[in-house]
């Protein structure tokens, strides 16, 4: 417990997440919520903002991806050693789930950033000899298994988490649940505060939902119904009967089933979307909230190219500290700009020689583009017409790198890697394309600093933000994509990188008009005008990197969100 104790007295904020992405060793992340997740916890210790993070141990990860000769995913377990990282506390809870209680204990991680100032990281466990067999195994995959799971999961971050935090001897007032999935830390929070305040003569099915509220930030990330978490009633009152009355429970999170968005919603006070345009969306998802919005960043130390760190450091020497500094990138020398993006691009086509056997030419640009395979992404959009693009590819040579996990139950995704690869097949000899497995932290740093023009096809309005693309700009990589999510924020036509498509169109039209703008701007430029295309890397870099880094986010939230 001494590990903690620097802590205990002066961390009063929660944040709460099903998925952190902290180190690349350590698989307790799936995409980018747990990215987000993590670039908080780093920016949180770069500007000493006093947070306790919660989420689950993943001792399985989300899964490894395999590729097969015929080029469909394949999943396996994706285990790591929690011990190797992090230390297990003392300190044990139990919550009563379907009938029996399940113990959870928690392994402490702390990440420390170069300044020496620390944030510490709860990630918690149920695999305790205490626990039935069935339980044991409840933190082992992330987002894997059926409703039932996945109802426990939450129920041990949700309830389990504040609880734990209780017995941990952390006082909290403002619990930050990162998307819905700890959304029931709110009736952990209910039945609390009932309990504190009830006096004998006191109405006791009275909640205090206004004192809840006081006490809880709610974002959330996805205007896509299936991201979403909804639960049977029926199953949750196996698992949880009588944690709080049925009509109570119904009134805070949906008549037909547990909607942990809704219940979120309705326990928040200060609720925000991860870009403006998302939050105008969800906004219109439900009424009747306030909507707040706050752009997602990315943490820049994290996911700058060491070439470009080492550039910053002479040239912007507070970038760490103070992203907003970048803005003077605008007047790095050309040749610099150059050679450090070169070096990236090499470690990018080390990186793809090695795991995918795909030599690419360091002369030619690399079209990058790596996502979640899901439908609203439109992994398949740039492969539309596969003439077109041999066509454009034979006006202006380039390549395509493409990486993305597809979730084991999205059939669609998986549908989609297995094109990708039959063409990138096809297209041998013609257009170099490579898909690179396995998208983590390490491929995504690789492929953010290494390609030439990062891609982004997403169906309007369901990107919530995306961030991959400010990763790209912090290194000079020049974003060619849909207007949704932060893009439509940060797009300065033909000066921070491109739009495909206009606000408002036909997003049919974004196929014909990506390899428009493939061909007659983005491309020609890359090959006619160097002295353009560089400066518009430093504008990316300047103009993006000084506003969509998450140091920025992380002051708005403690501003605006946390001091309310
Ligand atoms: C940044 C990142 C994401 C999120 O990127 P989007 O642009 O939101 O798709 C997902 N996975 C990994 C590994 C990342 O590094």
């Amino acid at each position: 417990m001494e590990l903690l104790e620097p802590f205990l007295p002066r961390t009063h904020i929660a944040y709460f997440s099903m998925e952190v992405a902290l180190r690349d060793e350590m698989h307790t992340y799936a995409g980018g919520l747990g990215i987000l997740a993590g670039d908080t916890v780093r920016s949180c210790a770069d500007l000493e903002i006093p947070v306790v993070f919660v989420a689950l141990v993943s001792h399985l990860g989300y899964f490894r991806q395999m590729i097969d000769t015929e080029g469909r995913q394949h999943e396996a377990p994706d285990a790591w050693d929690a011990s190797r990282w992090c230390s297990k506390l003392g300190a044990m809870v139990a919550v009563e789930c379907d009938g029996r209680p399940v113990w959870i204990r928690p392994w402490l991680y702390i990440h420390t950033n170069i300044q020496q100032h620390s944030i510490p990281v709860l990630l918690l466990d149920t695999d305790l000899d205490q626990n039935a067999a069935d339980d044991r195994s409840l933190t082992n995959r992330l987002y894997g298994g059926d409703a039932l799971y996945r109802l426990k999961q939450e129920i041990v971050l949700g309830i389990g988490g504040v609880r734990l935090l209780r017995a941990l001897g952390f006082e909290i007032d403002t619990y930050h649940l990162n998307e819905g999935h700890a959304a029931l830390l709110g009736l952990e929070l209910l039945r609390h505060w009932k309990t504190k305040s009830s006096s004998p003569s006191c109405d006791d099915t009275a909640y205090d939902v206004h004192a809840v509220r006081e006490h809880c930030v709610f974002t959330t990330h996805t205007p896509v119904e299936a991201g979403h978490d909804c639960f049977p009633y029926a199953l949750v009152e196996r698992c949880v009967p009588g944690f709080i009355d049925l009509p109570t429970l119904k009134s805070l999170s949906g008549e037909d089933a547990l909607n942990m968005t809704r219940l979120a919603l309705n326990l928040a006070g200060y609720i925000n979307g991860v870009a403006r345009r998302h939050a105008e969306t969800t906004q219109r998802m439900f009424p009747g909230y306030q909507i707040h919005s706050i752009t997602n960043g990315v943490h820049a130390q994290t996911w700058v190219h060491p070439s470009f760190a080492k550039l910053f450091d002479i040239a912007v020497p507070q970038w760490r500290h103070e992203p907003e500094a970048l803005l003077r990138a605008v007047n790095l020398s050309d040749e610099t700009i150059a050679t450090c993006h070169q070096s990236a691009k090499s470690d990018l086509i080390s990186y793809v020689r090695d795991s995918t056997g795909v030599v690419l030419d360091p002369r030619l640009p690399v079209v990058g583009f790596a996502r979640r395979m899901t439908g609203y992404k439109r992994p398949l959009l740039l492969f539309t017409d596969v003439e077109a693009l041999l066509d454009i590819a034979g006006r202006h040579p380039f390549q395509i790198v493409v990486a993305g996990k597809a979730h084991p139950l999205d059939h669609d995704g998986k549908q989609a890697i297995a094109e990708i690869n039959g063409l990138i097949s096809r297209m041998r000899g013609k257009l170099t394309c490579a898909f690179v497995p396995e998208y983590s932290m390490q491929v995504a740093k690789a492929l953010v600093a290494g390609a030439d023009v990062w891609l982004n096809t997403p169906m309007p309005p369901l990107e919530a933000s995306g961030t991959s693309g400010m990763k790209a700009a912090l290194n000079g990589v020049l974003n060619l994509s849909v207007l949704d999510g932060w893009w439509i924020e940060a797009c300065m036509e033909g000066e921070t990188g491109w739009s495909i498509g206009a606000p408002g169109d036909d997003p049919r039209q974004h196929a014909s008009e990506l390899y428009r703008k493939l061909d007659r701007e983005v491309l020609r430029l890359y090959y006619d005008d160097s002295l353009r295309w560089r400066r518009m890397m430093k504008q990316a870099i300047a103009y993006i990197g000084s506003m969509f880094n998450s140091q920025r986010m992380m002051r708005r939230y403690a501003s605006e969100a946390y001091l309310r």
